[in-house]
């Protein structure tokens, strides 16, 4: 590849072609601008949740901006927080909080040593509270990361260290990940130097284990994260990047951040992955398998128990560098979730998905409600699923999704997921489609009122319904899969200048619609012409009045 070899072009060199193109293509007077949002490179993290856009968060946090001058949380209130939200892990929770609480305190103390004694700061030697989770996927690793990181405000990013590639040029570089806390951090670099990274699937970076072919550069993405983790400086700009040198040019213009390099000493990093096969390795190691289970088959799973056991050496004999493990003190596992678990996730996470879904329906005027007994089956089919509490997410759109796409726009306002519809979607739905039929009169009345509104803006007559004719209209609707309104439309269509011809001679404005006129609205219209006709002619004769219509005119001004 070329662009390996030439030295990447300046700003200004780039800037300077781009001015030569512009003047050349729009005349003299023709100016070059760069678009901030537009340059950005380097998005090769990936945003929380994988694909699509990076979401901007911590967006919640930018009314009270991260001062790490201002740092004051306790172990015991980060725990609080992520109680809220997370459920079980308790271990990982404390030991995540002393961490954090332990990293951003030892920031704060460094950052004031710099601004008084750089000299002396550069030489306090410190090890970085990094972090490593084992637990299997889905039991909330991301999500109590996430949660941290929101609430001490500041920036986060996540990758899988499976998109890593040693060198940069295949896969994604690990020093873009730096440079995307920059980006979360609105270009902020300082906000960045105190983001935290995530890594995810660090353990298919292991050099055994059966990855075959991810041996060699899984070492060498090891050796690059090792720089980051300790302290290092990352250019803010991605030198093979044209994007990024011209973002760099519109900074310098715009006399936005000055620095070149963010230093990676204060970044906090997270990794994470599921080591299965690490329980066998400590089993052996202890000499465990006495008590029952054989090293080959697969034993229970990493617990808390065990992992108390789990040694530094055993991560080497999983495969990892003993530098590289040596810079993650903090151990942590988080574990399985079982049935029960998800239930409580479901009932009582303050993030649970429960009430994203009674969200989603409310934006269709559909009230969802969830039966206990319902969310107990959910429960129980989410943990056969075995991805942890993603297995309700599956589970939910597989029961729901066709609820979702036929029952909005009908009249049916609740959705009640009790045990019957998780037992029998296919049944449930067919109650549902039925009741979204049977369209409610109340709704009926309502869109006829409408109707009868633009008729006599539109032709100076109203139209009333009697109850009979509600109903009518209301099940021809539902037969013909319309609306009411459109029902009306075609019903009484031209009515206006038969009722206009009674309005003339008789002085009548408003009239009744009843059962029999929605069964026959022309013979309904031609009786009523006949009988103003003759009520008129009898009114001219005799002078008297004109109830000669019967009772579906009612009495507008009189003639
Ligand atoms: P992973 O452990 O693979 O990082 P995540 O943290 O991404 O899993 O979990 C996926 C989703 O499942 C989360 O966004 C959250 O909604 C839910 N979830 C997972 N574990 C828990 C938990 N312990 N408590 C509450 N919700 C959880």
């Amino acid at each position: 590849m070329s662009e390996k070899d030439d030295p990447p072009p300046s700003p200004e060199e780039i800037s300077k072609k781009l001015s030569e193109f512009f003047k050349e293509q729009f005349g003299a007077n023709a100016s070059f601008m760069s678009f901030p949002g537009a340059m950005m490179g380097g998005d090769k993290a990936e945003p929380e949740g994988g694909g699509g856009p990076p979401d901007p968060e911590p967006a919640e946090d930018r009314d009270e901006p991260f001062d790490v001058f201002d740092f004051n949380r306790r172990p015991r209130d980060v725990k609080a927080h992520l109680d809220r939200f997370v459920i079980r892990q308790d271990e990982a929770k404390k030991a995540l909080a002393i961490a954090v609480c332990d990293h951003y305190n030892r920031a704060r103390y460094l950052r004031m040593l710099e601004e008084e004694d750089p000299e002396g700061a550069a030489a306090v030697e410190f090890s970085k509270q990094n972090v490593i989770i084992v637990g299997p996927t889905g039991v909330g690793k991301t999500y109590l990361v996430k949660h941290m990181a929101e609430l001490i405000g500041v920036p986060f990013v996540k990758a899988d260290a499976t998109k890593f590639s040693e060198t940069g040029y295949v896969g994604g570089d690990v020093d873009d990940l730096v440079r995307e806390l920059v980006r979360r951090a609105d270009g902020d670099v300082e906000l960045a130097e105190h983001g935290i990274v995530y890594i995810d699937e660090i353990d298919k970076l292991a050099s055994s284990g059966g990855n075959i072919g991810r041996d060699v550069s899984g070492r060498g993405v090891q050796t690059a994260l090792l720089k980051l983790m300790e302290e290092t400086e990352v250019p803010v700009r991605n030198p093979m990047d044209m994007g990024s040198q011209m973002q760099a040019l519109f900074d310098m213009r715009s006399g936005k951040s000055s620095k070149r390099t963010i230093n990676t000493r204060h970044i906090l990093f997270i990794v994470s992955g599921a080591f299965s096969g690490l329980e066998k390795i400590v089993r052996k190691r202890i000499g465990s398998n006495a008590i029952g289970f054989s090293a080959e088959a697969a034993g229970p799973p990493m617990d808390g128990e065990l992992f108390g056991k789990v040694s530094t050496q055993d991560f080497i004999d999983f495969g990892f560098e003993a530098e590289f493990i040596g810079r993650l003190p903090v151990r942590v596992v988080c574990e399985h979730l079982s049935a029960d678990d998800l239930l409580e996730i479901m009932a009582t996470s303050e993030g649970s998905l429960l009430r994203q879904y009674e969200k989603e329906f409310a934006a269709y005027g559909i009230q969802a409600k969830f039966e206990r007994p319902a969310l107990e089956e959910i429960a129980r089919l989410a943990a056969e699923e075995k991805t942890g509490a993603r297995g309700l997410l599956t589970v939910c759109e597989r029961l729901l999704r066709d609820f979702k796409f036929e029952l909005p726009g009908t009249s049916v306002s609740e959705l009640v997921v009790d045990a019957a519809l998780v037992a029998d979607t296919g049944s449930a739905l067919r109650r549902y489609r039925e009741l979204g039929r049977e369209v409610s009169s109340e709704k009926v009345a309502r869109e006829l009122e409408l109707f009868s509104a633009e008729f006599e803006r539109a032709h100076g007559v109203r139209l009333t319904f009697d109850d009979g004719a509600v109903a009518a209209l209301g099940a021809a609707a539902a037969e013909g899969g319309v609306s009411p309104l459109q029902v009306c439309e075609a019903k009484f269509k031209d009515f206006q200048y038969g009722l206009k011809l009674i309005q003339r001679s008789t002085g009548r404005s408003e009239f009744l619609i009843d059962p029999a006129a929605v069964a026959n609205p022309d013979g309904y219209l031609s009786e009523m012409v006949v009988r103003s006709y003759r009520s008129a002619e009898a009114g001219a004769k005799g002078g008297g009045h004109e109830g000669g219509e019967g009772d579906r005119a009612t009495g507008g001004a009189q003639a």
